[in-house]
């Protein structure tokens, strides 16, 4: 049970991780995304769930490890998970980025799915509700960005064409 228990506490500390990578990287792209509107408002509102995303795995961490120095051993490693696909999201092109924040989206859907599974080893019912409540989030995400990658793609392409990449 304690083995569940350090392996559930990680999974929670780099899916922490992972959405304040989230947050950076989106609010990073949104400040490109001028020239589509509909683009960044889905980025805007997702800023909005993952900003609520981060503070409720916070929380979750500070009530499920044990003491202070164990929190503070958590914390302290919290900026080395979530950052695997963040060079995805360097490129100041909005295609690559769209392909990228699909990309993400599919590693948080996987991160919650574990946690999910793990907090349900543990018989903890008020967090799977929660991560539940997450993965809905990141799955609506995906969709959404899968279902305007092709608007996105040929946005960029007419802007391309008439040379008006300078604000892509
Ligand atoms: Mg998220
Ligand atoms: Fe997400």
């Amino acid at each position: 049970m304690e083995e569940i228990r350090e392996n559930y506490l990680a999974w929670l500390r780099d899916a922490h991780a992972m959405e304040e990578q989230a947050l950076t990287m989106m609010q990073g792209m949104l400040s490109r995304l001028e020239n589509y509107p509909a683009l960044s408002a889905r980025i805007r509102a997702h800023i909005s769930e993952t900003e609520r995303q981060e503070a409720t795995l916070r929380q979750m961490l500070e009530a499920r490890a044990s003491d202070t120095s164990m929190l503070k051993d958590l914390m302290g490693k919290m900026t080395a998970g979530g950052q695997a696909l963040s060079g995805l999201f360097a490129s100041d092109e909005v295609v690559k980025g769209s392909m990228a924040s699909y990309t993400f989206e599919h590693m948080e859907i996987a991160a919650y799915q574990v946690l999910i599974a793990t907090a349900r080893a543990l018989g903890d019912g008020a967090a799977v509700a929660e991560f539940e409540k997450i993965l809905a989030e990141e799955q609506a995400m995906a969709d959404w960005l899968a279902a305007h990658l092709p608007e996105t793609t040929s946005l960029y392409l007419t802007r391309d064409a008439a040379n008006l990449t300078a604000g892509r």
